[in-house]
C-alpha cells in the first residue's frame, strides 16, 4: 500500500480539521489519518427524496424525516448548564416541536426563524404533543444535487458534534478527501477476474459510492462489495490457516478399524445409528487416517447422539494403540459420561478411568500412574485432565464435550499432552450456532454436523403460561407425578446476583413444598453454591427416583440425563436467554414418555422476551433457535463468542447477509483450491492485501 499518499498523513492536516478537532477525532473515533476517515463507513443514510408530513407522525418512537419552516425559537434558561432550546417546525398545516438539551449554543447559532430546514429524528409523543429531541438538522437549499443524494450518517460523539463534526461536518471532510484522492491512493485488492465475475465496481468507485451514493443502487453495490471483502479476506486467512496446520502438524495415523470398534458395533451398539451419525463418523475416520492432526468441531442439537460418536471415535484410537480422553465441563456431566461409557464398553477389555478435582490421595496417584504406564485406555473427567501432572503414555485423541465452556487456551493445552505427535482434537458443542457464525469463529476448524435426531423421539410439547395460570400448572404436575414421572423446576441464575436468585429458588422451593408436601413427596434441591458432595447427594436422590421433583438453578443445564424426568417447568422464563432455554429443555424428552416444557412468565413481557418464548413454543430445532438468538442478541453476545472476533465486521451482518457470506466463502475456497499459497500472478493483489492486513498476525509473512 502506498505510504506516501496524503491519506496517511496526520488527520489534523486535512482541510477543515486542525489540532483541536484532530485530537477529538483520534480520541473519540480512533481516526488518525484521512484514510481512517475514508474507511469509517456511514451506518445509515438519509433519503432526502422522501419527506414525511408532520400530520402522518403518530406513534412514539417513529423515525421521521421532515421538511419545514422554523416559526419560533425559545431558549429556556435552567440552572448552570441546563439550558433548553425549543423550536417549532411547521410543514403544511402541521407542527412539531424540536428540543435540545445539549449543545444548545451551537444549535442556537445555526437556527434562524423563517428559514426552511430538514430534520431527522425519533418522535416522542407525550400527552398528544409531538416532539423530536436532538434531531439532525440541516438547512434546506434548492441545490439540485442535494435532492438527488442519499446523505451519509456517521457514528459521532457529543464532543465531535460540538466541534461541528456531526454528520454534516463529516460530509464536508469526506468531500475534501474525495477532491484529492486518486485510484492510486486506494489500490484495488480484488483481482480483475473476481471483480468481473461478481460485477463489483473498483475499490475507488466503491468508496465514493459508500459515502456519497446517488441512489439506492449505488449504495447497495458499494455495501455488497465491502461486505464481501470483509468476509472474503477473513475466510482466506482461516482456510489458509487450516490447510497450513494440516501440512505442518503430523497427527497419529489411525490406519485400521480394529477389533474393539467392530465388536462394539456388532455386539454392543444398542440402536441403529442415524444417517447423520454415520456420515459424521465417516468424516472423522477420513481425518484420522490421513496422518495429519484432526481439529474438528462436532455440532449437534441436544439429544442428537454425540456421545456415541465420541465413544466410537475413541475406539478407533484404542484399536490403533493410542489412549483417548473425554473432558466435560462439570463433575456431574463427567460422572455421567464415565458411568454410561463404562457400561457400554463392558466386556470389551477396555480400561476406563475417571479423574476430577475430587479424586484425591491414593486413588489419584494410582490413576495417574496407570495412565502414564498406558494401562488406561480412556480417561474421562473434568478440566483436571489438562493439569500438568496428568501424563499420558500414548495420547492420540482428545475429545471436549460442550465446548462453549472451555476456552481456546484450554483447547491448546491439550496439544501438549503428547510429545510424539499432536493429538487429534474433537470438540463437541450442544449449542448449535448459525453456520455463518461457525464459519467466522471456527473457520479454521473442520466442522461436522449431526442434523438429525434419532427416530421415535416424541416432540417435546412446549407451553407458555402466565403466573395467573399457576393452579392449572400445579394440577398438571400432580397428574404427571401420579403417572410416575419426575419434574424439573428451574429458576434463573445470573452470576452477578447469585444471592438474589438463591432467594428466588428458596422461595420457589417453599411454595412447592406447600403443593407437594412431605412425606408423600420428596423434592431435591440443586444449585451452584452447594458443596459438590451435597449436590451429588441431591442429584442422586432424583436420579434414583427417590425425589419426584427437582428444584434447581441452571446447573442442570449441561448434559444431565434422567430419562424418567419428562416435565420441565421453567420459572421466570422471560429472564433466560434463548440458547439457555433450549439447553434446559433438552433435559427432558429423553425417555419414551411424552415430555413437556412449561415456560412460566410474568404478565409484562418485553418484545424480545415475547419473541424468545414464542420461538421456544414454535420450534425445537436448535439451529433455528440459534438463528433467532443471533438476530436478537447480535453475534457478539452469543454463548462462547465473546473475544472471538465476531464483532470485527464494519458492515457485514451475520444474520442478514447470508448471500454475501456464501459467495465470499465459496470464492475463498475456489481461489485457494487452485492457488493455495496465492503465488499465481493473477492473485498478486490478494497476496499483497493479506500481507498488508496481517502484518501483526504474521500468517502470510511466513510464506515469502
Ligand atoms: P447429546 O448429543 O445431547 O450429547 P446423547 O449422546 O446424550 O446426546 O444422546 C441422547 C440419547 O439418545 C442417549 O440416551 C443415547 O443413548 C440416545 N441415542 C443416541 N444415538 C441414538 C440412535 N441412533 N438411536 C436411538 N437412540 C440414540
Ligand atoms: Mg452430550
Amino acid at each position: 500500500m502506498t505510504s506516501s499518499s496524503f491519506l496517511d498523513a496526520d488527520i489534523e492536516f486535512l482541510k477543515g480539521v486542525g489540532p483541536r478537532r484532530g485530537e477529538v477525532l483520534r480520541q473519540d473515533l480512533g481516526v488518525k489519518t484521512p484514510r481512517d476517515l475514508l474507511y469509517l463507513y456511514p451506518f445509515r443514510y438519509i433519503d432526502k427524496t422522501n419527506f414525511q408530513s408532520t400530520r402522518d407522525v403518530r406513534a412514539d418512537g417513529d423515525v421521521v424525516l421532515l421538511k419545514g419552516k422554523i416559526i419560533s425559537i425559545e431558549k429556556i434558561k435552567g440552572k448552570a448548564y441546563k439550558s433548553r432550546l425549543t423550536a417549532l417546525l411547521k410543514d403544511g398545516e402541521g407542527f412539531i416541536e424540536l428540543v435540545w438539551f445539549q449543545g444548545v449554543k451551537f444549535i442556537e447559532s445555526m437556527l434562524q426563524e423563517g428559514k426552511e430546514y430538514i430534520v431527522y429524528g425519533r418522535v416522542n409523543v407525550y400527552g398528544g404533543k409531538k416532539s423530536l429531541a436532538h434531531p439532525e438538522l440541516e438547512e434546506f437549499t434548492t441545490d439540485v444535487e442535494f435532492h438527488k443524494a442519499l446523505d451519509p450518517v456517521y457514528p459521532s460523539s457529543e464532543k465531535l458534534d460540538g466541534l461541528g463534526l456531526d454528520s454534516k461536518g463529516r460530509r464536508r471532510l469526506l468531500k475534501a478527501i474525495f477532491e484529492k484522492v486518486t485510484p492510486e491512493d486506494v489500490p484495488e485488492n480484488l483481482p480483475d477476474y473476481l471483480r468481473d465475475q461478481l460485477k463489483f465496481p473498483n475499490r475507488y468507485q466503491t468508496l465514493q459510492w459508500i459515502h456519497f451514493p446517488k441512489d439506492e443502487h449505488q449504495k447497495t453495490i458499494a455495501q455488497n462489495r465491502l461486505k464481501f471483502e470483509e468476509f472474503f479476506f477473513l475466510q482466506l486467512q482461516l482456510i489458509h490457516k487450516r490447510a497450513g496446520r494440516k501440512q505442518l502438524l503430523k497427527g497419529a495415523k489411525f490406519e485400521t478399524i480394529g477389533e474393539k470398534f467392530n465388536r462394539f458395533y456388532k455386539e454392543k451398539l444398542p440402536f441403529e445409528l442415524t444417517q447423520a451419525q454415520k456420515r459424521v463418523l465417516k468424516e472423522i475416520r477420513a481425518d484420522l487416517g490421513a496422518g495429519f492432526q484432526m481439529n474438528r468441531l462436532l455440532q449437534g442439537d441436544v439429544g442428537s447422539g454425540k456421545t456415541i460418536v465420541a465413544l466410537m471415535t475413541m475406539l478407533m484410537a484404542i484399536d490403533n494403540g493410542y489412549q483417548a480422553s473425554l473432558m466435560a465441563p462439570t463433575e456431574i456431566l463427567a460422572t455421567q459420561h464415565f458411568e454410561s461409557i463404562s457400561a457400554m464398553v463392558e466386556g470389551l477389555g477396555i480400561r476406563v478411568a475417571y479423574l476430577s478435582g475430587s479424586v484425591k490421595g491414593k486413588k489419584r496417584k494410582d490413576t495417574l500412574a496407570l495412565l502414564a504406564d498406558g494401562h488406561i485406555d480412556i480417561l474421562i473427567g473434568t478440566h483436571a485432565l489438562i493439569e500438568e501432572k496428568v501424563v499420558f503414555h500414548r495420547m492420540g485423541l482428545s475429545i471436549i464435550d460442550e465446548q462453549h465452556r472451555f476456552g481456546v487456551a484450554q483447547r491448546a493445552s491439550l496439544w501438549r499432552k503428547s510429545d510424539q505427535v499432536a493429538p487429534h482434537i474433537l470438540v463437541m458443542t450442544a449449542t448449535p450456532i448459525p453456520r455463518t457464525l461457525a464459519l467466522t469463529m471456527y473457520g479454521d476448524l473442520d466442522v461436522s454436523i449431526i442434523d438429525e435426531l434419532p427416530v421415535g423421539r416424541k416432540e417435546i410439547k412446549t407451553i407458555h403460561k402466565y403466573e395467573t395460570a399457576r393452579p392449572q400448572v400445579i394440577a398438571f404436575m400432580h397428574a404427571e407425578i401420579a403417572k410416575g414421572r419426575q419434574i424439573y423446576v428451574v429458576f434463573p441464575l445470573i452470576e452477578e446476583s447469585e444471592n438474589f436468585d438463591l432467594k428466588d429458588l428458596m422461595a420457589g422451593y417453599e411454595m412447592l413444598l406447600q403443593y407437594f408436601p412431605q412425606p408423600d413427596y420428596q423434592i431435591s434441591v440443586v444449585h451452584g453454591r452447594m458443596k459438590p458432595a451435597d449436590k451429588d447427594f441431591e442429584m442422586k436422590r432424583f436420579v434414583e427416583k427417590k425425589a419426584q421433583l427437582m428444584v434447581a438453578t441452571t446447573v442442570i443445564e449441561v448434559g444431565v440425563n434422567v430419562p424418567n424426568a419428562s416435565v420441565m417447568v421453567i420459572e421466570n422464563a422471560e429472564r433466560f436467554g434463548l440458547s439457555q432455554l433450549h439447553q434446559l429443555r433438552g433435559r427432558v424428552g429423553r425417555g419414551a414418555d411424552q415430555s413437556y416444557c412449561i415456560l412460566m412468565s410474568g404478565n409484562k413481557l418485553s418484545a424480545d422476551a415475547r419473541k424468545r418464548i414464542g420461538t421456544m413454543v414454535k420450534t425445537t430445532n436448535g439451529f433455528e433457535i440459534a438463528a433467532v438468538d443471533m438476530e436478537l442478541r447480535g453475534p457478539g453476545e452469543m454463548d462462547g463468542t465473546r473475544q472471538s472476533g465476531v464483532n470485527q465486521f464494519k458492515l457485514l451482518n451475520l444474520s442478514k447477509d447470508i448471500p454475501v457470506i456464501d459467495a465470499a466463502r465459496k470464492w475463498a475456497e475456489l481461489v485457494l483450491e487452485e492457488d493455495p499459497e496465492l503465488s499465481l500472478p493473477k492473485n498478486v493483489r490478494l497476496y499483497n492485501y493479506l500481507r498488508f492486513i496481517s502484518r501483526t498476525d504474521g500468517d502470510w509473512r511466513r510464506i515469502s
